[in-house]
C-alpha cells in the first residue's frame, strides 16, 4: 500500500507490505471500529443443485466512516497477526445466532460462519461457542463453522481436540478454500467436516479451462467417495453453474445466485425470488 499521510493509507493490496507505522495505525483503526460498532455482518446464499438456497455464509464487513466498506482481504490478515480476529469472530458468531432464527423461519436452515484458526488456541474456545448456541437458543446443527487447513498448522493435535469438540457440541464443518494451502490430502482423514468447498481459483472459467475442470471433477469424485458434500466457490456464470451442475456439484455460491447482502436485504430478496 502506499502512504498519503502520516496516519492514512489506501486499501489496494492485502497487508502484506504495509509499513510498520501503517500497522499500527489499521491495528489502533480495527481496536475502535470493534469498539464504535463500525463491523456488519452481510450473508450470501449457498444454493443447492436445484436452485434452493440452503445456506448462507456469514461475511464480516467493515462499513468504515470515511472509506465506507472496507474489504476484509485488508484487514483480516493483519487481525490475524494482532489477535484482534477473535473479537472480531466471536462478534460474527454471534450476529450469526442472533439471526438464526429469522434465517430458519425464511427456509434457510444453515449459517455458515468463518472461524479464524487464532480462535482455535484459546482455552475458552469451545466454552464461549457453546453459550452462544444457548443464549439465542438455536440448533448446535444450524452452524457449521468454515475452517481452513491452516488451522493444522501451529498445533494441530489442539485444533483437532477444538474441532472434535465443536463436533460434541453439535456444528457441522466445512474445510473452507480446498485446495489452495499447504496442508497434504491427509488432513482429509483426521479433520471431522461434513463439507468442503472448492475455492473459486479453481471454479473460474471451469467450463473452458482444462486443467480447473480437471481439478474440480477429481476433488468432486473424491468429495462424493468420502461422503462429505461440495461446495463450489465463486460461482459467476451460467457457463461455469452449468458445467459444475453436469457433474453433480451438490452446491454453489457465488455472485451468478447473489452477492453478499445484509439480512434485510437478503430476505426481502428471498421474497421477490
Ligand atoms: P472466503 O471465506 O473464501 O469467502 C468467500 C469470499 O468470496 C467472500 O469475500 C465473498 O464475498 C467472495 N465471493 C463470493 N462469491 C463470489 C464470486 O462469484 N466472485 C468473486 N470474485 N468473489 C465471490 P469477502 O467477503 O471479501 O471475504 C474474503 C475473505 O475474508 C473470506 O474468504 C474469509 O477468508 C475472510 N473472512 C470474511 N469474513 C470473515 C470472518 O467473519 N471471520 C474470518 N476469520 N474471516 C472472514
Ligand atoms: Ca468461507
Ligand atoms: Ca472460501
Ligand atoms: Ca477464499
Amino acid at each position: 500500500a502506499k502512504r498519503r499521510g502520516s496516519n492514512t493509507f489506501q486499501w489496494f493490496s492485502p497487508d502484506l507490505d504495509l509499513d510498520t507505522q501503517q500497522q499500527i495505525t489499521l491495528r489502533a483503526q480495527l481496536q475502535e471500529a470493534i469498539q464504535t460498532h463500525q463491523f456488519e455482518v452481510f450473508y450470501q446464499p449457498i444454493v443447492s443443485r436445484n436452485g434452493a438456497v440452503v445456506a448462507v455464509e456469514a461475511l464480516l464487513r467493515w462499513n468504515h466512516p470515511e472509506r465506507g466498506y472496507v474489504s476484509p482481504a485488508d484487514f483480516i490478515p493483519l487481525a490475524e497477526r494482532t489477535g484482534q480476529i477473535v473479537a472480531m469472530g466471536h462478534w460474527v458468531l454471534e450476529q450469526a445466532c442472533k439471526d438464526a432464527a429469522r434465517l430458519r423461519e425464511a427456509g434457510i436452515a444453515q449459517v455458515s460462519v468463518n472461524f479464524s484458526p487464532m480462535q482455535f488456541y484459546r482455552d475458552d474456545f469451545i466454552e464461549s461457542v457453546a453459550k452462544l448456541v444457548a443464549k439465542y437458543k438455536i440448533q448446535p446443527n444450524q452452524l457449521m463453522a468454515e475452517i481452513t487447513e491452516n488451522v493444522l498448522l501451529r498445533d494441530s493435535a489442539s485444533a483437532l481436540k477444538m474441532m472434535a469438540d465443536l463436533r460434541d457440541l453439535g456444528l457441522e464443518i466445512a474445510l473452507d478454500d480446498f485446495g489452495t494451502g499447504f496442508a497434504s490430502l491427509s488432513y482429509l482423514n483426521v479433520i471431522p467436516a461434513q463439507k468442503l468447498k472448492i475455492d473459486r481459483c479453481f471454479v473460474q472459467n471451469i467450463e473452458s479451462n482444462t486443467r480447473n475442470a480437471a481439478i474440480t471433477r477429481g476433488v468432486l469424485t473424491m468429495a462424493a467417495e468420502l461422503g462429505i458434500s461440495a461446495v463450489a466457490e465463486g460461482v459467476e456464470t451460467e457457463a461455469e453453474r452449468d458445467y459444475l451442475t453436469r457433474y453433480a456439484c451438490d452446491y454453489m455460491q457465488g455472485y451468478l445466485f447473489c452477492r453478499p447482502q445484509p439480512i434485510n436485504k437478503l430476505l426481502a430478496w428471498l421474497d421477490h425470488k
